[in-house]
Order: C-alpha cells, then structure tokens, then sequence
C-alpha cells in the first residue's frame, strides 16, 4: 500500500502498481489467461466457491478462471479505489453493465428513486423495468417523499448529461434516509469531486469516458465498500459482464495522464464556453457555474467546472443539424471525455430512448472539449454556426471534415 498521504496526482501515477517491484517489472502486466492452473481439486474449488460468493481468489487455489479474477483487472480496481478515496472497485464490460450489476445487487422487485436528468442509456434501463425493478423518477428535491420502505437505492448524475445540472449529493445523501445512493460521476472524474465524501454509497463511472480518455475502450466501473463490491463481484461473477484485461490495463494507464487531461480540457472548455455565450446564434449555455452556482456547489462538492459544454441554439434543431455536419475539428459523434473534441445531438442520440417529458430540448447539442488548442476549436464553432445550411452539407460534410483532420495531422 502507498502512503495514505499522498498527492491525487501522485496517487494516480502510482496507485495499484504496489507488487510490480516484486514481481520485477516496471510496467503494468497484462495478463490474458482465460484458465489458470488448478494446484489441486480441493483449494481450486475452494478458490471457486470464494470469488463466486464475490469473495477474493484464495492464496492456495489461485484465480482458477478469468470471469472470476484476474489481477490486471483487479489492480485497475484498487487504484481507481484509491482516487475515489473507496474502500474498493468493481470493473464491467461497460458503464452499463456497471449500472445493471447495480440494479441486480439492490434486489429484484425493489423500487428504485431516480434523479433527472440522467444518461439516455441508464433512463432506459430504468424506465425499462427489463431487471424487474420499480422506478420512480423525480427531481432532486423530491427525493424525500419518492422513498418507500422497500426503495432500495436512489440514482443521480452531478453534472448531469446532458444539460450540466449540478445535483447537491449531501441534500440528497440525507433526503434518501440511509437507502444506498449511486451517483454517476463520470463528467466529473474523481478529479473534481469525490460523493463519498458527501456520503454516497456508490460511484459510477462510464470508463469509457475521461477514464480511458482516448476513445478506444468501452468499460465500466463501481467504487464502493469493501461490503458492495462482494456483492458486485457475485453479480458480475454470475452474470459475466466483466472487463477484458487489455481494456483494464489501458484505462490503469489512462489514469496516470487523467488529472493532467481533465484540467487541460476543462481549460479549454472554459475558453470555448465564454466563447459561446457571446455569439449570437447561442440562446443559452450549460456549463457548470453558468447560471451563477444557485447552490454553492462548485468549490464545495466540485472542484471545477469540467470540460463538457451545452448549448441551446437560436435557430432550433435545423440549425443543430446544419453546425454537427458543418464542424471539421469536432467530430460528429456521441461518447465523450477523450483527447479529442466531440459534438452530438442528446434528443436525437444519446437521450433518444429517453420519454417525452424528460427528453432534452430539440435545439441542445451537446460538446466535448478534447485537448486540441482553444482558439482552433473556437475557429472551427464559429465557421460551423455561421456556414449556410445547403453549403455546410452538400461542400464540406464529413469526408471533407476527414481530409482536412489529416491535412491538419500531416501539417
Ligand atoms: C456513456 C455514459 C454511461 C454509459 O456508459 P457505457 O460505457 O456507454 O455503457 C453512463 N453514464 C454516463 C453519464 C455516460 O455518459
């Protein structure tokens, strides 16, 4: 274990690694066994019967097999623990298999509180009823009248996706009256905030995202008690939404470059959000703070203002359409949090299966601000608000978009 005292940004360069000087490497181990050798029948199967139970491989028995342990995965696990100060973590296959090993462990027939806004794809599963739970969906300050004796866990996002809403997780950690609450902090990233600090059970993280933060892997995780993650681990052990290895050791190597990414992107963001609230073509900006922090939140629960940007455009969801097939820096695309920028649509995309009345507004798109320079990024917005519609697709569109990335890369 590494000093308890140590800075977050030392942390994520040195967290999880603690046996590498033992085993003589200095780089991560990526270890792809699908089997492992079994010392014998009775610890083997003792191994087996701990890790199905959510417990840990014993020391005899070994991993004994990949969809119950492995140890790229698990030091993954421990450092993604560390930073968001848990006592552990439990990876997934994705963000949603993630919130579905959640919902699992709550216990099938519960009822489930859930804040809105939240991701399209985990409003659908909760909408769904496909786990066989109950949700009742409702805004922060109606959390104390949604709990029944039998609500098992309340669900929030801080800043939501898509409309950067900030959500008091204390108010809310104490209107759920000791029911478990699951915050979904993957805008954030442990680097602006932490909601076990304000007394969150569970943190969410869609790793795709900022964790892995360079758009290749698809991956989820859960940091928690030592108490849920064995009931996490149960889940995934029965059900096998688990993370490759190779997926675990890019995002244990994303996290060391996470604090530096996120406060690059956030810097950019900000440039590119003060930008936006002076064009004319821009109703309304969504970005953390814009409204002038009504609840005091940013200081207090977040340590910043992150780096996704809303905007709700003048000219509606004609010219929503006409600035994604315009931008040539951006790429028009969902998913978010890598090094490069994104721009996409949430009421058509990622929130389509969201239901009428909680469904962003048709003129929203929504911007992730990746690593590149500012001032180009503010560039490309500007040519993209102010192209005519008919030119923006029929002259540029997305292969011209494409030559030009390379004409920039080969520059
Ligand atoms: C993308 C996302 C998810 C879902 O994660 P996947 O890795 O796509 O399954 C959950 N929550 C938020 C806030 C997201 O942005």
């Amino acid at each position: 274990m590494i000093s308890p005292h140590l800075q977050f940004d030392t942390v994520a360069v040195h967290a999880g690694r603690e046996d590498l000087a033992e085993l003589g490497v200095h780089a991560l181990p990526l270890d792809l066994s699908s089997t492992n050798p079994l010392p014998g029948i009775e610890v083997g199967g003792l191994s087996y019967e701990s890790m199905a139970d959510g417990g840990m491989p014993t020391a005899e028995g070994g991993a004994v097999y990949a969809r119950l342990w492995n140890p790229t995965v698990a030091r993954f696990e421990s450092a993604l623990a560390r930073l968001e100060h848990a006592e552990a973590a439990v990876a997934f296959s994705s963000g949603m298999a993630a919130m579905t090993a959640a919902i699992l462990a709550a216990g099938t027939g519960r009822h489930i509180v859930a804040v809105r806004p939240l991701y399209g794809g985990t409003d659908h599963l909760l909408s769904s009823g496909l786990l066989g739970t109950e949700t009742e969906f409702c805004a922060a300050d109606e959390v104390a009248a949604a709990i029944r004796p039998d609500t098992a866990m309340v669900v929030l996002e801080t800043p939501a996706n898509p409309t950067l809403e900030l959500v008091d997780i204390r108010a809310v950690v104490e209107a759920a009256r000791g029911v478990p609450v699951l915050v979904d902090n993957t805008f954030a990233t442990p680097v602006l905030q932490n909601p076990i600090d304000f007394g969150a059970a569970m943190v969410l993280h869609s790793a795709t995202k900022y964790l892995g933060g360079h758009g290749d892997v698809v991956a989820g995780v859960i940091a928690c008690s030592e108490e849920t993650a064995a009931a996490l681990r149960r889940v995934r052990a029965v059900t096998g939404g688990l993370l490759h290895p190779l997926g675990a050791y890019l995002l244990h190597r994303g996290l060391t470059t996470l604090p530096v990414r996120v406060r690059a992107q956030q810097a950019g963001a900000q440039q590119v959000a003060a930008w936006l609230e002076r064009h004319p073509s821009v109703a309304r900006v969504h970005y953390p703070g814009s409204d002038g922090d009504p609840k005091g939140l940013l200081g207090r629960q977040m340590r910043g203002t992150g780096a996704m940007v809303a905007v709700d455009l003048r000219g509606g969801y004609g010219q929503a359409a006409q600035m994604t097939s315009a931008v040539r820096l951006f790429t028009h695309a969902v998913s978010l949090g890598g090094v490069d920028s994104l721009i996409q649509h949430p009421a058509a995309l990622t929130h389509r299966p969201v239901a009428a009345e909680a469904k962003p507004a048709a003129s929203l798109v929504r911007l992730s601000i990746g690593l590149e320079a500012p001032e180009d990024l503010i560039a490309d917005l500007d040519q993209a608000l102010t192209t005519p519609a008919s030119l923006s697709q029929q002259v540029v569109g997305a292969a011209e978009g494409r030559r030009e990335r390379l004409r920039l890369a080969a520059g």
